[in-house]
């Protein structure tokens, strides 16, 4: 049988799913509205992130600071950037919610808009060394069956089609977790995390950008990081839709 290119089959569903919208469309997310997967109401209402951060890892501070009390108790250096694109408030957390948990891969378009806008900043031009390569952050595969596709992956896809860079979910790959979590202190949480994933020897001489949707302890990007930088990954750096709204860090 002749290869369909997965190009075309990309536009086909396009196709369809607009032949759909038009037939059946779809409620927003996060307030149920009907018309389009994220109304512009809500899309709207989404908080920025605001100044001043932390330079490495993105959350907010109450001074500008290069590095955060957080950031300065991580052994893991393999990270060198993380931003976030809004705050993980109302609206946007339930259309995080329900884009995740409730079968709304739909509104992976709408919110990747986030993390294009947020892409756009001028830190991200002057990097050195430049991103490459996107890759999300993955799940497992029984994770991923049950939920029938991986929320990062589809983020990422949609990235990578407004910014131009190539998306490879075949990067990085979660294995089952070999202990459960519960009862275990921070540093053993971590080396837990650490040992569930694996990267691809791609990676080795590049520069990626991790796509991921929340970013609450940085973990799962840590992890993901330092399971590339040790198949020898150049540069890593991390983009997420949204990070924890509580008070700034000191
Ligand atoms: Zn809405
Ligand atoms: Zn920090």
């Amino acid at each position: 049988m002749q290869q369909v290119s997965p190009d075309l089959v990309f536009r086909l569903r396009t196709l369809a799913n607009h032949a759909l919208d038009l037939l059946f469309p779809p409620a927003c997310v996060a307030c149920g509205h009907s018309g389009s997967p994220l109304c512009s109401a809500c899309a709207q209402r989404a908080e920025p992130v605001t100044a001043p951060i932390c330079t490495r890892c993105g959350r907010r501070t109450t001074h500008p600071r290069t590095s955060c009390p957080l950031c300065a108790e991580e052994r893991s250096t393999a990270l060198t950037m993380v931003r976030s694109a809004a705050l993980h408030t109302s609206p946007l957390r339930e259309a995080i919610h329900a884009f995740k948990y409730e079968a709304r891969p739909d509104a992976a378009r709408p919110l990747a808009r986030y993390l294009v806008a947020a892409f756009m900043a001028a830190e991200w031009r002057g990097l050195d060394p430049a991103v490459e390569v996107v890759v999300p952050v993955p799940l497992h595969a029984e994770r991923r069956a049950e939920r029938g596709y991986n929320q990062a992956e589809l983020l990422a896809e949609a990235f990578c089609r407004r910014v131009g860079l190539p998306c490879r979910p075949d990067w990085l790959e979660r294995h089952q977790f070999t202990r459960p979590q519960v009862g275990l202190n921070a540093e053993e949480r971590q080396q837990n995390v650490a040992a569930a994933f694996a990267a691809a020897s791609e990676v080795s001489g590049r520069t990626l950008l991790l796509i991921d949707d929340v970013y609450t302890t940085g973990s799962t990007l840590r992890a993901c990081a330092d399971a590339a930088r040790q198949a020898g990954a150049r540069g890593i750096y991390g983009l997420t839709l949204a990070q924890p709204a509580g008070s700034r860090v000191m």
